[in-house]
């Protein structure tokens, strides 16, 4: 029989800085379309791997000087390169022992615009649209490798939020990891003072309740807004002048209304007037196939990992502190 310390074992030797695992029954309560279970019936277990964000990836974007290496080694390569050779291997060592093991990808969401033809049961009703995409966050909860703070990133212990999750369903009963219960994030608001798009909205609570298993509070989120700044790049330094004027009349609004008092344009109107104009992004997905993270360098995430830091809260240690 496969033990989780020998898949917990294996994910590190091949390269994952974090593993914990979840049992199916964590997910009771999880919506069909986001069920481990609709994509693998027979599934007993899920595992996360996580990998963490360099540090210094960030050091270039603090100082407004360097962003490439926070795109590509701190995003694109973890979600292209690394983390798919640690799955496979994971996936195949466990595929030894007997069991199955799909490997469930950070991008795979993506690729499904417009959705695909439902399948059919047995009984001929329809089965969720593929592809299925199962909450990343809420399951690295659920595997016990952290907690989301009110700024709706995954905190975990070591890296606070310095890392990017990725997951293996498999039919294996595995032994779970327990859910951490001591909490990571403190309120501190630090994420809604550094979000340069006004995106995290502090007085709005959007919390997840996962029966019998544990609540998630969080903060609510303006998704157009931070689509903006973060993906798009709209306020970075790459944006040209008109481009910040435009999305700063958006963030400066409401969520129905722009600051000069006009309906807020359409998803669809904002990438037409932001997307393509802003080079720097265009590229980053161009040729890294990921979004920059330009929103002056995911200015919620840095706060995070400063005031965590500052707070001693973390196991990973530096000789300098991050932010002075
Ligand atoms: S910055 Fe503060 S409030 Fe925001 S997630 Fe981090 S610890 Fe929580
Ligand atoms: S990712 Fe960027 S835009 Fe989105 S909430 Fe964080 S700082 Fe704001």
């Amino acid at each position: 029989m496969l033990k989780a310390e020998e898949v917990k074992r294996a994910a590190r030797e091949y390269g994952a800085d974090l593993v914990g695992i979840g049992s199916i029954d964590r997910w009771d309560h999880a919506p069909v379309e986001n069920h481990p279970r609709t994509i693998m019936p027979k599934a007993k277990s899920v595992i996360c791997i996580g990998f963490r964000v360099h540090r210094g990836s960030y050091r270039g974007v603090e100082e407004g000087t360097y962003f490439s290496a926070y795109t590509l080694t701190g995003f694109s390569d973890i979600n292209t390169i690394f983390a798919p050779m640690v799955q496979r291997k994971l996936a195949s060592f466990i595929e030894d022992h007997g069991y199955e093991a799909t490997t469930v990808m950070y991008s795979s969401g993506r690729l499904t615009t417009p959705p695909g033809k439902p399948a059919l049961g047995g009984d001929g009703t329809a089965k969720p649209a593929p592809d299925v995409f199962i909450n990343h966050r809420i399951a690295g909860v659920l595997c016990g490798v952290g907690q989301i703070g009110l700024s709706r990133v995954l905190l975990t212990p070591e890296f606070g939020p310095a890392q990017r999750i990725f997951f293996l369903i498999t039919d294996a009963p595995l032994t779970p990891s327990p859910i951490l219960q001591t909490p990571i994030c403190d309120g501190c608001r630090e994420c809604v003072r550094h979000c340069p798009a006004k995106a995290l909205l502090s007085n709005e609570k959007d919390d997840v309740d996962v029966p019998n298993v544990t609540l998630i509070k969080r903060f609510s989120l303006d998704e157009g807004k931070c689509a903006l700044a973060h993906g798009s790049g709209a306020l970075s330094p790459f944006a040209p002048d008109e481009v910040k004027a435009y999305a700063q009349n958006i963030i400066d609004g409401t969520k129905t209304h722009t600051a000069d008092g006009k309906p807020r344009p359409s998803r669809e109107e904002i990438a037409a007037n932001v997307n393509d104009k802003v080079s720097y992004a265009r590229n980053a997905q161009q040729y890294f196939h990921s979004p920059a993270g330009l929103c002056v360098g995911q200015g919620c995430l840095r706060a995070c990992l400063a005031h965590l830091e500052k707070r001693g809260a973390l196991t990973r240690k530096f000789q300098n502190a991050f932010r002075d």
